[in-house]
């Protein structure tokens, strides 16, 4: 072999190592999916400095015989990809032939292998690119691989390095989804000599998680019943209500076994979770979503584990559409999520601020003081049927400082948010009266209202949105509709504006938002509305909210996402 190849080999791998290999956890990677195309089913990985000095890998896999460990160093040296038709159906992690030697470029690169039934091992050392020796090496069956002195052949890469804690954050978030990923392969991962995690193999999946994301995951997950439509199913386990975290780190989802990073799937998962979520939060969960491989296109990038969907809105569908069957459910709405991380719902409960204003009215009230005959009809829904144990035994204690109040509960102690309360009572209260008559009252004056004409449109096209509610907003030539008569909750005051905000949600929404989103949007526009009257409640106000709260689908949150409680033990 000439002098020159060698150096056109090693430049063009250390050229193809700044692509593949980003940071540490691109290495780590890069040999976890070789040690499970391996078929290995004990996996260990150590490293020292965020990677940057130390980094190893090591498996019981099927290992490579000497010859085929100097053909894995070599560019475009592959077991796993023939000809360019076995693409479209790879399920290997693998095939490009590019990750070994291009690690090997950048890194003191140690290889220790022995094949299955081989006599012995083969350790093959290579420096920066730069074959050292190979020699005979007594090991058990499997491959071990050291990657040590990231870029020190190439130290205008070093400095694209970040801190040694965020580089081994990235190497323990790779370890996590691997390991998750992979049931049936026992995971050890060693930071610094301190073991961060071990991971039993053919576990419960909770138990997985359990073993390697943190034990408090047993109270904030429950398990999605496994889904299939077509070619697509989904399984895994979902964040209760209630429990949030603010980056999506802890939202995980597999697409054929592979951890991905996929917006259009993180975005189907937050919208089936619907009002029952705060803004910019993210549940946590461990989905595993299947799908004929011709629907997706992984390969995007060969460091990212991003991907494109094909057929992105049926797959959309399908997903949000199990996701929000599966949270409709009530699974019991379980507060020891909301016990494990009290810090974070009272953060987010303060984010309601403490007005001065009190904002109580009608819902609570036993008799609701409706002036029309239909008033019958407003009632609060009926009480779900199967109620959840934190139904019973609250007992008020008292006002903390607005608008929080206290109760004491078999469990310990409650912080109760009336406002975020009464929201998501009213929320589905108007979400109910679908189909019943709503106690109305008549405009002593009819407001004349005008639209411009694309919100007229859209008025027309949501047909009886506003009728069902109670309104009675009527084509008066022209862009121009006539207030006859509002709901019965409805200050008569701020019917106007109302109205005015609402067709304005409409509009906004479109034509091709369903008639179900409408309503859900119109319920979250009139609860946050319904709300507004200035009324300071009493102790018989507050304990007959909280008992309606929890006769709620969604007690847990308000139409918005934020708690409505918080229980502390
Ligand atoms: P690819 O995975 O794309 O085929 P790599 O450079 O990652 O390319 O690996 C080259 C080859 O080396 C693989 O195709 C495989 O045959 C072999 N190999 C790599 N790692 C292992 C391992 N841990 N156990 C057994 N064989 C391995
Ligand atoms: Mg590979």
């Amino acid at each position: 072999m000439s002098l020159i190849r060698i150096l056109a080999d090693r430049v063009a791998n250390q050229i193809a190592a700044g692509e593949v290999i980003e940071r540490p956890a691109a290495i780590v990677k890069e040999l976890l999916e070789n040690s499970l195309d391996a078929g290995a089913s004990r996996i260990e990985v150590e490293f020292h400095h965020g990677g940057k000095s130390y980094l190893r890998v090591e498996d019981d896999g099927t290992g490579m015989t000497p010859d085929d460990a100097l053909m894995a160093l070599e560019r475009h040296a592959t077991s796993k990809l023939r000809d360019i038709d076995d693409l479209q159906r790879i399920r290997s992690f693998g095939f490009r032939g590019e990750a070994l030697p291009s690690i090997a470029s950048v890194t003191r690169f140690t290889l220790q292998t022995r094949a299955r039934g081989a006599v012995g091992g083969t350790e093959i050392l290579v420096n920066g690119g730069i074959p050292a020796h190979q020699r005979d090496h007594g090991m058990p069956e499997g491959t071990r691989i050291v990657a040590e002195h990231l870029f020190n052949s190439v130290p205008a890469r070093r400095k694209f390095l970040r801190t040694d804690d965020t580089e081994a954050a990235h190497i323990v978030q790779c370890v996590r989804l691997y390991a998750t990923a992979n049931p049936a392969v026992a995971f050890t991962l060693i930071k610094d000599a301190r073991v961060i995690f071990r991971s039993p193999k053919n576990v419960s999946l909770i138990e997985r998680v359990a073993a390697i994301w943190g034990e408090q995951f047993k109270a904030e997950l429950f398990e999605l019943p496994p889904t299939r439509r077509d070619d697509l199913g989904l399984s895994g386990l979902l964040a209760k209500p209630g429990a949030s975290r603010s980056t999506r780190a802890e939202t995980i989802i597999f697409v054929n076994g592979r951890p991905v990073d996929c917006r259009a799937l993180t975005y189907a998962l937050l919208e089936g979770y619907r009002t029952q979520l705060p803004k910019g939060k993210y549940p946590p969960a461990f989905l595993f979503f299947e799908v004929d491989p011709s629907r997706i296109d992984v390969n995007v990038h060969p460091a990212k584990r991003e991907i494109r969907l094909k057929d992105e809105y049926r797959i959309r569908n399908f997903f949000t559409e199990t996701i929000a069957t599966a949270l409709g459910q009530p699974a019991a709405p379980d507060l020891s999520a909301a016990l494990k991380m009290p810090d974070a719902l009272r953060a987010s409960l303060a984010s309601y601020g403490t007005g001065s204003k009190f904002p109580m009215h009608l819902p609570y009230k036993d008799s609701v003081p409706l002036k029309h005959a239909h008033a019958q009809s407003a009632h609060i829904p009926a009480p779900a049927p199967a109620e959840p144990a934190l139904n019973t035994g609250w007992r008020l204690i008292g006002r903390w400082r607005h608008p929080y109040w206290l109760f004491e509960t078999p469990g310990g102690l409650v912080l109760f948010h009336v406002r975020a309360a009464h929201r998501r009572i009213w929320y589905e209260r108007l979400l109910e009266a679908e189909g019943e008559t709503t106690a109305v009252q008549p405009m002593l004056m009819p407001i004349t209202l005008e639209f411009d004409p694309v919100t007229c449109a859209a008025l027309a096209q949501a047909g009886d949105l506003f009728k069902r509610q109670g309104f009675s907003l009527e084509p008066f030539g022209g862009n121009t509709y006539r207030l006859t008569a509002i709901p019965a909750w409805l200050d008569p005051q701020q019917a106007e504006d109302f109205v005015r905000e609402s067709a304005a949600l409409v509009r906004e929404q479109g034509p091709s938002a369903g008639v179900r989103a409408k309503e859900e949007a119109f319920a979250l526009l009139a609860a946050a509305r319904a709300v507004r009257r200035d009324d300071a409640p009493s102790e018989t106000d507050v304990a007959a909210l909280a008992k309606r709260l929890l006769r709620c689908q969604t007690p847990l949150t308000c139409p918005e996402g934020k708690p409505t409680y918080v229980e502390f033990p």
